[in-house]
Formats: structure tokens, sequence, C-alpha cells
């Protein structure tokens, strides 16, 4: 339970009020070991710990990389951490997205806004061709064009990754697709059979997601989901995260939508 002591490397703004932190630890010099889709709690000093989830692979950077939307007292406190400042970081923490299940399958990466965060160590991994999938897709829906995230990073996973990208309200800039991200995978071929789903977004945009996946013959048990909720020990014994029968902190983020799909309610849409 007691944070490690971490320094800021380097703070990239995103866009307004979203950045990103590349932490190194200041005592080891041992790369972190993560599994895609597992958070850490991020302490920031006289202010409070939050969940976070890993946004960059060890591969990019030796320490660990966290995208953040400053919302209240915590996230906005690690929005005004500079280059050289410390931090608290308790983790990694949770189970993160089953690559393994890919193999030799089509995957599908869905995400909506900021859960595209959780989802870039997959796709950073399947550049180096880990998992070793037949075909690898990622839809990616974001509100406004100034909001679309990790576009550098997208430039080479479009190499290897089909990349579908659509934007809530378009400018006059913009010359790709306008409308929620359920629409392109509406039209979209899917093979149910020999696909799995990695997918993380606001909660009510992955309900749509799931409702439409299952019309579309992809098997509850092929489809993977991270959830959050507000969260204070990680580690299974405050209740503050409590989904169901289960603890988001100890028994997710990242669950497999057969085994949740009683609290999620789909075919009440
Ligand atoms: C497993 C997990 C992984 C996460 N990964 C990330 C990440 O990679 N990047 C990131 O920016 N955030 C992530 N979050 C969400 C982040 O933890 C919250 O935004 C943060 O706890 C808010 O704390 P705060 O003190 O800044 O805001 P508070 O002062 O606690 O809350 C401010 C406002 O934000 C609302 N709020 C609080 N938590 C959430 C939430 N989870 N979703 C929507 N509204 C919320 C509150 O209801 C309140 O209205 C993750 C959460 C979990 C559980």
């Amino acid at each position: 339970m007691i944070p490690a002591l971490f320094r800021v490397d380097r703070r990239i703004d995103e866009f307004a009020g979203t950045f990103t932190l590349y932490l190194s630890s200041e005592q080891s010099r041992e790369p972190p070991l993560f599994r895609p889709g597992q958070f850490n709690m991020l302490y920031a000093f006289g202010a409070g710990e939050v969940p976070i989830s890993m946004s960059g692979s060890p591969a990019e950077h030796n320490g660990y990389v966290h995208t953040i939307r400053a919302h209240g007292l915590v996230t906005q406190a690690l929005a005004r951490l500079r280059d050289g400042d410390t931090i608290g970081v308790r983790g990694p923490f949770g189970h993160g997205w089953p690559l393994e299940k890919a193999e030799g399958k089509n995957l599908l990466i869905i995400a909506g806004g900021l859960g595209l965060a959780p989802l870039r160590p997959v796709l950073c991994s399947l550049l180096q061709g880990q998992p070793a999938v037949k075909q690898a897709t990622l839809f990616y829906g974001a509100r406004r064009p100034q909001e679309v995230l990790f576009r550098d990073s997208m430039r080479d996973w479009r190499e290897r990754i089909a990349l579908v990208l659509s934007v809530d309200d378009a400018d006059t800039q913009w010359d790709g697709r306008v409308g929620v991200i359920t629409e392109p995978l509406r039209s979209a071929e899917i093979d149910g059979e020999n696909s799995i789903v990695f997918l993380c977004g606001p909660e009510v945009m992955m309900r749509f997601c799931v409702r439409l996946l299952l019309d579309k013959g992809v098997p509850e048990s092929s489809i993977y989901l991270s959830m959050e909720r507000n969260m204070k020990c990680a580690t299974g014994h405050c209740g503050h995260c409590q989904w169901g029968p289960s603890f988001i902190c100890k028994d997710g983020p990242v669950f497999n939508y057969g085994s949740v799909s009683r609290w999620m309610n789909i075919r009440a849409l």
C-alpha cells in the first residue's frame, strides 16, 4: 500500500484538459512489468490518489506512461505537474486484456474518447507482432477532431492495423467520417465466430457497441470490456468499486462480457 516515488520525465498536452505523463522510478532502474489494460494508483501529494490506466509500452519508455483527463481534485493536481516533479505510484493492479486469446483471430479494438488510453498498449504490442492476429481493426470515436488522441502513433498503427476513425462534431478542416462510432461498426463485415473484441469507452457507448456486436453474431464470450468506478484501495478491501458481485479493482477492470452481462442490461437500451 506504500506508494513508490516516480519522477515526471516528460509531460505533454494532448488537447485542452488532457495530458500524458512519462514517469520513471526514483528507486529502481528495472523496467516496470505490466499487462496492457492494467492500471496504477497515482498519488498527487496533498490531493489524493486516483486509478489511471497505463497508456504506453515499456518499449517506448522505461517507466510508465499515463494519459489523464483533468476532472476533479486529484486529476487537476496531476495536471499541475511539470517535468522533474515527483509523484507516488502504487501498482500495477487489475486484470488486463487477454492478448493470448486474440492469437490467430480477427481482433476488433473499439475505443471511445479517452477509452483509447488503456488500449494503446495493445496497439503498441500489435506493432511488435504480439499477439499474432489474423487481422486487427481499430474503431475509434472522438468527440471533436482536436480531441483525437495519439495522432502521431496513428501513422505507425496504420501500417499494420485497419483504422476507422470518426468524430461526433466536425469542423471545416475535418475531411474524415462524422457520427458516432456505432455507425461504421454497424456497416462493417464481422466474422463473429473468428473475432475477438476489446472495448473501452463511456459506458453508454460500450452498451450500444455490445448490443450491435451480439446482433452481428459475436459470441458473448469473445467480447472484453474495461469498466470504471470510483476506487480507493485498489486491492478489493474498501468496497468503493463494487459492481454486482465483483470489485472492478481486483476482478477487472477488464471483464469478459459473458460474465457480467447481467449487470450491463444491454437489452434495456
Ligand atoms: C480502472 C480505472 C482506470 C482509469 N483510467 C483512467 C485513465 O487512463 N485516464 C483518466 O483520465 N482517467 C482514468 N480513470 C478515471 C479517473 O480515475 C477519474 O477521472 C478520477 O478518479 C477522478 O478523480 P478526481 O479526484 O480528479 O475527481 P473527483 O473530484 O473525484 O470527481 C470530479 C468529477 O468527476 C466525476 N468522476 C469521478 N470519477 C469519474 C470517472 N471514472 N468517470 C467519469 N466521471 C468521473 C465525479 O463524479 C465528479 O463529478 C480510470 C478509472 C478507473 C477505475
